[in-house]
């Protein structure tokens, strides 16, 4: 074993996996907010600060230093999973804290509310025009889908995010159309929803080996759903801020999730195109 990092060369295309097998691509998953787009950046400044204040209500004589620990390591191991889980552990850790707990879906509904305030102004910009919707997809997303295309990859997106906010974003920084009616997201009947039922389903419908599958992820969860059927998974461990820069945090997590490739973002393309495909 050794420590040396293996990048593809003259890229920041880290491989993790170097034996994947490469060149059988038919079908790829997207995840979205924090993957593909960036309306929903900023999220977790909003569901931490939530919990922690939940926790504080209960009494506790725990600082608030700890509890944004308690908060961050649940929301962070939850995250890709639907929101509604970060919100039962919520509910849990009120509870045994000695606090009378709300229901999981009215917490979502609280957060939801207060990221609707962050984001608002983002997806009404967008819907306007007044934003452009470049300034909204992980850069090099646009090259990445029409790529995907060209090889006649038939592609979908899955989300944690509740089903109509994701169809209503994906329009608005347009890339609902690569996805047709394969776009899918959480639902209020939570159980029925998972991307792992997903990424069986369409290993069952399509009649697919592992390797015909790629996933593009920022989540713990589509990395490790992905690997438990031997598919390939791109963990895309952007900043999300600066949008050049690899997160260390958020790569370390998608290493432990399986990932087989880390990007920081897409403007790579071409390199890892031509690696996914074998055509170098
Ligand atoms: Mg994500």
């Amino acid at each position: 074993m050794t420590d040396q990092l293996n990048f593809l060369p003259n890229t920041n295309i880290e491989i993790l996996t170097a034996d994947i097998e490469r060149g059988k691509i038919r079908h790829v998953v997207f995840d979205f907010d924090g993957t593909l787009s960036l309306i929903r950046e900023g999220w977790q400044k909003i569901m931490i600060p939530m919990g922690v204040e939940f926790l504080q209500e209960t009494g506790t004589d725990e600082s608030e230093e700890q509890l944004n620990e308690v908060v961050n390591e649940f929301v962070t191991r939850l995250t890709g999973k639907q929101t509604i889980y970060q919100m039962i552990e919520l509910a849990e850790e009120v509870k045994k804290r000695g606090g009378s707990p709300k229901e999981p879906l009215e917490y979502k509904h609280i957060y939801l509310n207060r990221l609707w305030e962050r984001i608002k102004h983002r997806v009404e910009g967008l819907k306007s025009g007044e934003l452009k919707p470049e300034e909204f997809i992980m850069p090099g997303g646009y090259e990445l889908l029409n790529a995907l295309k060209e090889h006649d990859c038939t592609m979908y997106l899955a989300s944690g995010t509740d089903h109509p906010y994701v169809v209503d974003e994906s329009s608005a920084i347009r890339v609902a159309d690569y996805f047709g009616d394969q776009i899918y997201g959480a639902l209020d009947d939570y159980k029925n929803f998972s991307k792992k039922m997903i990424i069986q389903k369409i290993l069952a419908d399509h009649d697919l080996s592992g390797s015909e599958l790629l996933t593009f992820g920022d989540g713990f969860v589509e990395i490790e759903d992905t690997k438990a059927v031997g598919g390939i998974a791109v963990g895309v461990a952007s900043d999300e801020v600066g949008l050049q820069n690899v997160d260390d945090w958020k790569r370390n997590r998608l290493i432990q999730a399986g990932a087989d490739l880390i990007i920081p973002h897409f403007r790579e393309w071409r390199p890892l195109i031509n690696y996914l495909f074998a055509e170098e």
